[in-house]
């Protein structure tokens, strides 16, 4: 009997595992995995002032191809369950459409890549021609240091090698088969500070406002486009976030001003080249006038792309198969854990859809469940021809 995903996406969203919490749902993904003959490791990370996180590694097979599934188990929390018109973890499904926190994002994926595995098994007699595993974490919606990150590096100390991997992030705008992830923009953030010299306002010629100073460095940044984009990206963008001077007296000339700000960059420029482009803007800008620096935050979101070739056109034409569209190649979006498994493998994402990620009554539509099972299993026949 083939595997339901339908039935393992209820029984995943049953599971209150708000970040941090497991709640059950890596028990009960191993102990399924675990009877299809998977060899499976559960491991816990924490780190000084973070809480413990339950992290899952699931492999059958020892040789090579091997495909790997990244996801997380882990949920952002429902809010006010009042506002719900179904339970968040209830599971409810009304009209073809199944209820709870996670459906999407991505419980859903995670029980379709279980589905279609354990059906591609049981139709070649219990063993992959390759490897299949599970990298499965509950740390993607909190600080995510004890997740992914840390479970690509466990797993490369044990010797595992992963030839590609697939993440279930919920990537599809509006329509299943609407759009693969290849890539994502890096991001980094920094704050702009403007010295001057706090004085009365009555007296403007013994004070120097970091005001005028900061509103011009801003729009000296912000003057021309950071690029234009290049063949998988958007142009970069830098947008501040917030300005601030934290004066509550009325007579009296700040000492200095603060501007926060966040860049989305794309493949033009390495982290470094772009933070010297927004610094000589800056200098350019202020002269000796202005007394300005920046502190630039420390990132792990770099920006990457796995150049589409036969392993994105194989899941390009899976995808067709099952829904008659043509996927976008897209690198849109904030980041994701996939930022950490490029190091290791090339990575692309697809899932659910994404518009109902985070959102009150979180829903998918059990048709979808059924036919990213389909491609799911598709990708698995062609992987392991
Ligand atoms: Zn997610």
């Amino acid at each position: 009997m083939p595997a339901d995903p339908v039935a393992l996406t209820r029984d995943l969203l049953r599971c209150p595992s708000v970040t941090p919490a497991e709640g059950g749902a890596l028990s009960l993904v191993e102990s399924m995995l675990k009877d299809a003959g998977f060899t499976t490791h559960r491991v816990t990370f924490e780190e000084p002032g973070t809480d413990p996180i339950d992290n899952l590694y699931a492999r059958i097979g020892i040789g090579a191809p091997h495909l790997t599934f990244a996801g997380h188990t882990d949920v952002v929390p429902p809010g006010d369950e009042s506002r719900w018109s179904h339970p968040p973890f209830a599971s409810d499904i009304e009209k073809g459409v199944l209820y709870g926190r996670g459906a999407v994002d991505m419980k859903g994926a995670i029980a379709c890549f279980m589905a279609a595995a354990l059906d591609h098994l049981e139709a070649h007699d219990g063993h992959p021609k390759g490897s299949i595993s599970f990298l499965l974490t509950g740390d993607e919606e909190g600080i995510a240091v004890n997740g992914t990150i840390k479970l690509l590096q466990w797993a490369a100390q044990r010797g595992e090698k992963f030839d590609h991997c697939i993440l279930g992030e919920p990537t599809n705008p509006q329509t299943l088969g609407d759009m693969i992830k290849i890539g994502r923009r890096g991001s980094q953030n920094g704050t702009l500070i403007v010295t001057g010299t706090q004085g009365h306002v009555a007296y403007p010629e013994l004070a120097d406002n970091p005001v005028r100073g900061i509103v011009a460095l801003i729009a000296a940044i912000n003057a021309d486009p950071l690029d234009a984009g290049t063949a998988h990206f958007g142009a970069s963008n830098l947008e501040f976030t917030s300005v601030d001077v934290g004066n509550k007296t009325v007579n009296l000339i700040p000492a200095e001003a603060r501007a926060r700000f966040n860049i989305r960059f794309n493949d033009t420029r390495t982290r470094a080249a772009l933070r010297e482009e927004i610094e000589r803007r800056a200098h350019d800008a202020a002269g000796n006038r202005i007394r300005w620096r920046i502190d630039w935050e420390p990132s792990n979101s770099d920006v990457f792309v796995t150049t589409p070739g036969p392993f994105v056109a194989m899941i390009s034409a899976a995808i067709t198969e099952v829904t008659g569209l043509k996927p976008a190649l897209s690198t849109t979006g904030g980041t994701s854990d996939a930022r950490f498994i490029k190091d290791y493998c090339p990575v692309i994402e697809f899932g659910l859809l994404s518009q109902q990620m985070h959102k009150v009554d979180e829903h998918v539509a059990t048709k979808d469940l059924v036919a990213l099972t389909a491609i799911y299993r598709h990708i698995l026949e062609r992987y392991f021809q």
